[in-house]
Parts: structure tokens; C-alpha cells; sequence
């Protein structure tokens, strides 16, 4: 559905005289094309605008800085902080954005896929994601079977599995459980992340996999979020010929799911 866009080409058919005969009209429809141009500018807006805060929040407690004669160490340090915090943010979205724009290019580091036993893979991928867990005393279970194999790009699964499992830690009140689990179902290799923490409801579900779409701004930011991890993980699943879905009841947790075709 929706407004369709066209270009109009004209050319006037002239007869033996030079007296005009006809016109030819060839009409383009350019809707595609359109919304891709619009979804570029989107893009290069929501970018700059995720970029102005902490730029601001630099520039402004650097000034103050500087207006002090640094005699206030408490004060300094708090600045300090701030200033740090926010060039650590934009050290993550520049990170983040890079890795998408590699991603959708096709030409990251190496794409053949590999058979490979997903059990060391999920391992390791919980492993980087540990010190954030122990931060908030949460436990993460892995449970696959030794003998799963899939046909991977190890290193683009690590990140897509680890951004689940941050995002879980991220989103879960502290002292909860999360359970990274794999199996095979129907000749597909399925990997699951699920958590204990507040759900998404339904009207978000489908487009958290969206760039720089969040239920909660505020929330998504103080936990350090880009807005970019599940556009990541879609298309790392894409990468694999595979895909990633979410399952969730509001209050009762999410449901992670990536699953990679045999
Ligand atoms: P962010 O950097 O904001 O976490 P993501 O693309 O990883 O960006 O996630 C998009 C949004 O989906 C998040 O802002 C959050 O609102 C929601 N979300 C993702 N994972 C979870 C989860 N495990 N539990 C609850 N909400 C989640």
C-alpha cells in the first residue's frame, strides 16, 4: 500500500514536416528508489543526532573544566567522568556503526562459512559477556549438545550471540538467570537467549530489530545502548542464510532466537 512515486519521460514524435505527431510518455515507478533515499537520510539524521548529546556533554564539561583552576578535585573528577562517558559512548556507536556498514557491504573479515561445533562458540561468546553479568549477579547457563555442528562464520556469530546475551544482562534486574541454549530442530540449528526481565510488548516486538529503535530512550542509553545491537544480530542471521525472531510476554521475560538453516 502506501503513495507511489513515477518519473515521467516525454519526447515529442515529430512527422515529415516537422509538425507535431504524438508524444511518447514512459512512466518510471520510482517508489523503490525513493524509499531508500529516504531511509539513507534517516539514517544519516538519527546518527548525527545520536552523536550531538555526547559531543555537547564533551564540549561543555571540557569548557567548564577549563574555566576552574582545577583546585576542586572532586569537581574535576566528576567532569572527568562525564567527559569520559560520553566519548566512551560515541567510541561504541562509531563502533557499532561501523560494523553494520561492514555487515550490510558483504565484505567483512572473511565470509565462508565453516562447520563448527556451536558448544565452544556459545561458550566463548558467554565468556565475554561474563564480567558484565557478575556485575549484576546474574548467572548464565549453556546447555548444547556436544555434538551440534552448523555451518558458521565463527567470529560474526560470537558478536551476534554475545549481543543477546549483553542485551539480556543489560535488561534484566540483578540476581536473575539467563540460559543460552542451542539445539537442532527440522534440519536448523537454533540458538536461544532467554531472560528473566521486564518483556517487550507486542507493538515493539517487530521493530527492535530495527536501526536505532528502542522501547525505552532513557533506559536503552543509561545501560550504555547503541540502539545498533539487534540491527547487528539481524544481519549477522541474514549472513548465515538464517534469521532471529523475539518471543515475549510482557513481565514474563524474552525469548531470543537465531536460527541457522543445515
Ligand atoms: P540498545 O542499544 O538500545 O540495547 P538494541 O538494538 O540492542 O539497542 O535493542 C533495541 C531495543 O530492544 C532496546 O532499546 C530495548 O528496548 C529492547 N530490548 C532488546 N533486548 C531486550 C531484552 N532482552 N529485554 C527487554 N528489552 C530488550
Amino acid at each position: 500500500g502506501g503513495t507511489r512515486y513515477f518519473r515521467v519521460y516525454a519526447a515529442p514524435l515529430s512527422g515529415p514536416e516537422g509538425a507535431l505527431e504524438g508524444l511518447v510518455m514512459v512512466l518510471s515507478d520510482v517508489t523503490r528508489l525513493r524509499r531508500l533515499e529516504r531511509v539513507r537520510k534517516d539514517f544519516v539524521a538519527n546518527v548525527s543526532h545520536e552523536l550531538r548529546t555526547p559531543i555537547q556533554l564533551v564540549k561543555g564539561f571540557s569548557e567548564n573544566l577549563l574555566d576552574t583552576d582545577f583546585s576542586d578535585t572532586e569537581q574535576t573528577r566528576r567532569f572527568l567522568k562525564i567527559i569520559h562517558r560520553n566519548a566512551r559512548r560515541m567510541e561504541d556507536l562509531t563502533g557499532d556503526l561501523l560494523l553494520l556498514m561492514n555487515l550490510e557491504a558483504g565484505d567483512g573479515p572473511g565470509l565462508e562459512l565453516e562447520e563448527t561445533p556451536l558448544k565452544e562458540l556459545l561458550a566463548e561468546a558467554a565468556g565475554m559477556a561474563r564480567a558484565a553479568a557478575d556485575k549484576k549477579d546474574i548467572t548464565i547457563t549453556l546447555s548444547c549438545d556436544e555434538e551440534l555442528n552448523a555451518k558458521v562464520n565463527p567470529s560474526f556469530l560470537i558478536q551476534g550471540v554475545f549481543n543477546l546475551l549483553d542485551n539480556a544482562i543489560k535488561y534484566s534486574p540483578a540476581g536473575t538467570a539467563v540460559e543460552l541454549r542451542a539445539f537442532a530442530k527440522d534440519s536448523e540449528a537454533v540458538i536461544e537467549v532467554a531472560d528473566q526481565g521486564p518483556g517487550i510488548a507486542p507493538e515493539h516486538l517487530d521493530r527492535i530489530f530495527e536501526r536505532f529503535y528502542r522501547v525505552d530512550k532513557s533506559r536503552s542509553r543509561k545501560a550504555g545502548g547503541t540502539g545498533l545491537g539487534l540491527s547487528i544480530v539481524r544481519h549477522i542471521a541474514l549472513l548465515h542464510h538464517g534469521s532471529v525472531e523475539a518471543e515475549s510476554h510482557a513481565g514474563e521475560g524474552s525469548v531470543f532466537r537465531i536460527r541457522i538453516p543445515g
